[in-house]
């Protein structure tokens, strides 16, 4: 038994099914899940003393590698003063200072301790200042585990919304509505439909979470006009392409302008952080000026908010790291593209700048409902292959695969190689 095993057979016992958040658990790829020990760069090393390849990044916040000096030298120095004291500090006015101040759309900004309770702030701040409440949200974008967010399942545009979880009251979801990723008609009908009570159209401007889909040549513009015609709010859920795409993330990228931006991951560098900021109009709503409750006893960490302030500043002063990234990963994903097809393999490639996945199918993906045609036993098979091959990807068809600063060419070069001899054993043609 390796050491692994024995961890995780200890942990399922004290934890629900052995992890503490779902997709770590290995299940869709019917594999035991590493324990990972430490990381450094673009590698992990496991209980057993294995080392990987790690193209997970802590799912983004690692976008310059694992355990990089300079901000774990701010934690280290952070910590030395204390680690929360529940009172206003200098950093949390540095943050934000610094985020309104590189990113054009965000007059004001609040901290919170996720990326789901970044999310679930936005929306009651944009119900509370339109003073509505129905939001539209996509099938297949996932924007934390909030009661109204948990609506996603089936395919076609659903009028009122059907919770995808146990414990989640149809009284909580009654006012999500979804509609269809890169499909603006299933957005206007239900604008339509809802005769005016939409407070919010909340979605990733790249979905990130039913595997990499791209929006497509002037969606999210269509939705930023469809907002405006109908008065209600454009929320981007940033959490993963929030300093990611571009220091502005996705709206930076493709020049569309948001009312509200949620961001997680990236913006903690590791540490639990997640904020929501945006208009100020919007934001002066948010307690204790305005009406919209929102609070958290941990909010805005001196040691989280130094990681995340730290690794800010470094991406900031060095757009260098963005022009580097993003065109390594248009090389690297365009060479996994071409591996596979000249291979026959029946694969989608869907990528941009360090972002991408494989879709095992022969359908174009660009929405929930063709991303589901995947072979999800083709997936669990290649996972197995790169794994032992000491590549760790994301454990599911429906994820994405996370490029960082530190990846080197030679790393990549092995990754290629691996994905072309599991092309040739498993898809070429007679
Ligand atoms: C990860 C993620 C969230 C949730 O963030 P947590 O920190 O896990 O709560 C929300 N939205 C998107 C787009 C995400 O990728």
């Amino acid at each position: 038994m390796t050491k692994s095993e024995a961890l995780y057979a200890r942990a399922v016992k004290r934890i629900p099914g052995g992890v503490n958040s779902p997709v770590r658990a290995f299940g869709s790829v019917g594999e035991v899940p590493r324990f990972i020990e430490r990381a450094a760069g673009s590698r992990i090393y496991d209980a057993d003393g294995r080392e990987y390849i790690d193209f997970i990044g802590s799912w983004g916040p690692m976008i310059l590698g694992h355990n990089h000096p300079a901000i774990r030298e701010s934690v280290k120095k952070a910590c030395e003063k204390g680690l929360s004291f529940g009172c206003a500090t200098e950093i949390e006015v540095e943050m934000a200072e610094f985020i309104c101040e590189n990113i054009p759309h965000v007059d004001m900004i609040r901290m919170v301790n996720s990326g789901t309770e970044a999310v679930m702030s936005a929306i009651r701040a944009a119900r509370g200042f339109t003073g509505k409440n129905k939001i539209i949200k996509f099938a297949g974008c996932y924007h934390g585990h909030s009661d109204s967010m948990l609506v996603s399942a089936g395919s076609g545009v659903m009028t009122s919304g059907v919770p995808d979880s146990a414990g989640v009251p149809a009284g909580c979801t009654s006012d999500t509505m979804t509609a269809v990723y890169n499909d603006l008609e299933s957005v206007r009908a239900l604008m339509e439909a809802a005769s005016g009570e939409v407070a919010a159209v909340i979605v990733e401007p790249v979905a990130a979470n039913m595997g990499v889909v791209l929006p497509e040549e002037g969606f999210l513009q269509g939705l930023r006009d469809l907002c405006d015609t109908h008065q209600a709010l454009l929320i981007f859920d940033e959490v993963i392409t929030g300093f990611r795409l571009s220091f502005a993330g996705a709206a930076g990228y493709f020049h569309v302008t948001p009312d509200l931006v949620t961001y997680g991951k990236i913006i903690g560098a590791g540490m639990p952080v997640g904020a929501y900021g945006g208009r100020e109009d919007i934001m002066k709503m948010v307690a204790p000026v305005g009406k919209v409750y929102q609070a958290g006893t941990l909010s805005g960490n001196p040691v989280a908010m130094a990681a995340g302030l730290t690794q800010l500043k470094i991406l900031r002063e060095n757009p260098s790291i963005y022009e580097r990234l993003n065109a390594t990963g248009e090389i690297f994903y365009r060479n996994i593209e071409k591996i596979l097809a000249d291979a026959g393999a029946p694969c989608q490639v869907n990528h941009i700048g360090s972002l991408a996945s494989i879709f095992f199918t022969r359908e174009r993906v660009r929405d929930y409902t063709s991303a589901k045609t995947s072979d999800t036993k083709a997936f669990a098979d290649y996972f197995k292959y790169m794994l032992n091959h000491g590549i760790h990807l994301a454990p599911s068809q429906f994820e994405a695969m996370f490029l960082s600063a530190a990846h080197t060419k030679d790393e990549l070069d092995k990754v290629l190689e691996l994905v072309g001899s599991y092309a040739v054993n498993n898809f070429s043609r007679e």
